[in-house]
């Protein structure tokens, strides 16, 4: 399958990798728009949040509560910090592979642009 964040999780494409398990794989975004901004993905390819099935419950959760203890060990989860998904073209989507955006160590503006 030619996506992007499936040769990332294979390793056919270098990324920094920040945390993983046995389903959910985290990286810094290439480009970065917070001090902090990190993509959590599932190891298995769903291509939009419409693709999600009801047996995709924990694995949503578990890339949610990930996310919350990557900001506890970056320092900003007291502070505040955003979590973003955004699903298809007029959602801002470039990639077809579910990503939650986590950025922190900055404020931020609602609502987004
Ligand atoms: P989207 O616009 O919500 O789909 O977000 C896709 C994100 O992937 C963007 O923030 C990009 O900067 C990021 N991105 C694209 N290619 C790479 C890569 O090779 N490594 C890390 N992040 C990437």
């Amino acid at each position: 399958m030619d996506c992007l964040f499936c040769k990332i999780i294979n390793r056919e494409i270098p990324s920094d990798i920040v945390y993983e398990d046995e389903d959910v794989l985290a990286f810094n975004d290439i480009n970065p728009q917070a001090p902090t901004h990190v993509l959590l993905i599932p190891k298995r390819h769903v291509a939009t949040l419409n693709d999600l099935k009801e047996d995709d419950l924990a694995l949503v959760g578990r890339m949610t509560f990930s996310a919350a203890k990557l900001a506890n060990e970056y320092g900003f989860a007291e502070d505040g910090y955003r979590v973003v998904m955004n699903c298809n073209e007029k959602g801002g989507q470039s990639v077809y592979h579910i990503h939650m955006h986590l950025m922190g160590g900055r404020r931020f503006t609602w609502p987004a642009g």
